[in-house]
């Protein structure tokens, strides 16, 4: 399989484009909302806010952790911001978002680990967009299922939970996580009834045997869906891309997850963990 050392023709980015989208674009910086679709430089925001499908970061964008891929700052955060619920509800609903991906940085600081505005940020988009759907995608909170439980009795539509990579790279890569706490929380999602869905990205190093324990690991605790994209180097301080995958061996991966029993999977070099969200709700 081909293996490339500078960035390929199929990870070229197409600007966002399009009167919606830049709609959207005016009411995310007049609210002072946080997107992971801007701070991670996604590649599909055309797509996404154009079809009604937004990710918000919630609890401030300084994170107390410092994972390798990742392009949020890392550093104590801001006091938490009680009005941010009704500013993320506010702009779902003029942004019209049918279908609302919520994340959060980590809050390591915060002995509910953020839980409470997330719930709050829950309830508050129902109340002002009753027909918008969720998704949840949540930290491990530290493996506190109190804190956890939280989030489970808010019931979204479905609540995603990132391994992002494979057990062996996960030290590496996710400098504060655990690759078993991560399986742990998705278990638990499982035991209590949800619909769950997790994402690794690809490039990083992994072999592809690797690729197809943490799919098994991922079934072995009811993973509905799965997210597998390109891992893209956010700056020179990051880590950088070991291997860009071709995209006839994401279009193999695809294959191989649903014969694992994934309801849906995503694979593909520009698929982010949010991207198709849409789809994902059963
Ligand atoms: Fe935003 Fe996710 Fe779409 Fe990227 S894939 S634009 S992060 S919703
Ligand atoms: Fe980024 Fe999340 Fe890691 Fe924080 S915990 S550095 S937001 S990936």
């Amino acid at each position: 399989e081909p293996r490339y050392k500078t960035k390929p023709d199929w990870l070229r980015v197409k600007l966002p484009m399009g009167e919606e989208y830049k709609k959207v674009r005016e009411i995310v910086s007049t609210h002072k909302l946080h997107t992971i679709c801007e701070s991670g430089s996604c590649p599909n925001m055309g797509e996404c806010w154009g079809a009604g499908t937004a990710t918000y970061m919630i609890l401030g964008n300084i994170c107390t952790r410092s994972c390798g891929f990742c392009n949020v700052a890392t550093g104590r955060p801001l006091p938490v911001d009680l009005k941010e619920p009704e500013r993320v509800a506010e702009s779902v609903r003029l942004m019209n978002v049918k279908h609302c991906v919520i994340t959060s940085v980590n809050r390591d600081d915060l002995k509910d680990g953020g839980s409470i505005i997330w719930v709050e940020t829950i309830n508050a988009i129902r109340r002002v967009s009753p027909e918008t759907k969720f998704e949840t995608l949540i930290p491990d909170f530290m493996g506190s299922w109190e804190n956890l439980q939280r989030i489970i009795d808010a019931h979204p539509d479905i609540i995603s939970h990132n391994t992002e990579t494979v057990r062996r790279l996960t030290k590496q890569v996710r400098v504060q996580a655990k690759y078993d706490r991560s399986l742990e929380v998705l278990q638990r999602l499982k035991e209590a009834g949800m619909k769950t869905k997790s994402g690794i990205m690809l490039g990083l190093g992994e072999t592809e045997q690797e690729i197809y324990e943490t799919m098994d690991d991922l079934r072995a605790v009811g993973c509905d869906v799965l997210t597998m994209g390109q891992y893209l180097q956010p700056s020179p301080k990051h880590l950088p891309v070991v291997e860009f995958i071709h995209p006839e061996v994401f279009a193999k991966y695809k294959v191989i997850g649903l014969e694992k029993g994934f309801r849906y999977v995503e694979s593909g070099p520009m698929v982010r963990s949010s991207y198709h969200a849409e789809k994902h709700i059963f």
